[in-house]
């Protein structure tokens, strides 16, 4: 990775009655245009600047990994074969690869249109997929197996983005983004979990508009959910033993944008995509700091073998940052 050296200065938001520090991070080597990859000028909005600066370091800045393509989400970090990312380009119907070694290449295509990618405790990939109306796993053998595509025997809208608890539960959210002027054959725009021992499918909550991102803490007794149709916001649950949920208040709101993606790092912070990049939150909820993006994100993830590159797929591009913060394990 090449390292840019970095300049810091502090600036005042314009907004009236808020004045979170501004703390720019500007490559002073050559910028690259959006069509090149590299290091690439960051800007950070802080509002806790003691927490914040144990999430992101000085000096941190976010290096453009691989641009070009359409309409990238769902990145996972998958620890095997010496670890790589897969993410989807959805468009392309296509889901990409990527080390540092080898760069950008093709994983799967056709993807069947793909979108949120996950990897269950066994390390094998558990995709959503638009078109296919399904969520897959990619079986140690290399074949590809549906796990689950009906709910009371309708098929599902278009699956969206997933998360394996602890338990080893699959849960994953279904908002009707891939359906084109269809309606929805169960009526509904749910968020599931489905138990791949049993086969069992339950209901986990049918109250959302458009149920998008989904997360557990680490401990996996909290369960986050994104609704990024009218109320952009984010919401908690509690989780008991066998996969029943209570709870469900409100836990953040995003703006500028929507929360589509989102994540827990191993300390139970929540980091949520936005209009304007990626929004950190304490546990409690409240805004730590924002990583602005140039392309606005919808999907990220921890990964690399320490667990502390953060990447985010961010419309044409795939973007990383180094943190101090590391995913669950
Ligand atoms: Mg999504």
């Amino acid at each position: 990775m090449r390292q840019p050296r970095s300049m810091f200065k502090s600036v005042r938001c314009a907004r009236p009655g808020v004045l979170p520090l501004l703390l720019l991070a500007a490559s002073a080597s050559a910028q690259p245009s959006p069509a090149t990859n590299g290091p690439v000028a960051t800007a950070f909005e802080i509002r806790d600047a003691a927490l914040f600066r144990k999430i992101v370091p000085p000096g941190a800045h976010l290096e453009r990994l691989a641009t070009g393509m359409r309409f990238t989400e769902g990145p996972v970090w998958v620890p095997r074969q010496g670890g790589f990312l897969v993410f989807s380009e959805i468009p392309s119907d296509e889901l990409k690869r990527w080390t540092r070694a080898e760069g950008l290449s093709t994983f799967r295509k056709p993807s069947r249109n793909a979108n949120g990618n996950t990897v269950d405790r066994q390390g094998r990939l558990i995709s959503c997929e638009h078109t296919g109306r399904r969520v897959s796993r990619l079986e140690s053998d290399g074949t590809l197996r549906t796990l689950v595509d009906r709910f009371e025997g309708k098929r599902f809208n278009s699956p969206n983005d997933v998360a394996v608890h602890p338990d080893g539960s699959i849960w994953f959210t279904d908002p009707d983004y891939g359906l084109r002027n269809e309606p929805s054959e169960y009526g509904g725009r749910f968020v599931f979990r489905f138990d791949p021992t049993r086969g069992a499918l339950s209901v986990v909550a049918t109250n959302f508009d458009r149920p998008n991102g989904i997360c557990f803490s680490p401990d996996g007794r909290r369960l986050y959910i994104a609704d990024s149709g009218k109320p952009r916001h984010i919401r908690v649950f509690e989780v008991k033993k066998g996969g029943e949920v209570s709870g469900g208040e409100v836990f953040c709101r995003i703006d500028p944008g929507v929360p589509d993606g989102i994540r827990c790092d191993a300390k139970g912070r929540v980091y949520s995509s936005a209009g304007d990049g990626v929004h950190l939150f304490g546990p409690d909820g409240r805004l730590i700091g924002k990583i602005l993006v140039p392309e606005t994100p919808a999907n990220l993830c921890f990964g690399e073998a320490d667990g502390r590159t953060l990447f985010i797929t961010a419309r044409t591009s795939l973007y990383a940052i180094r943190l101090l913060a590391r995913g669950p394990r």
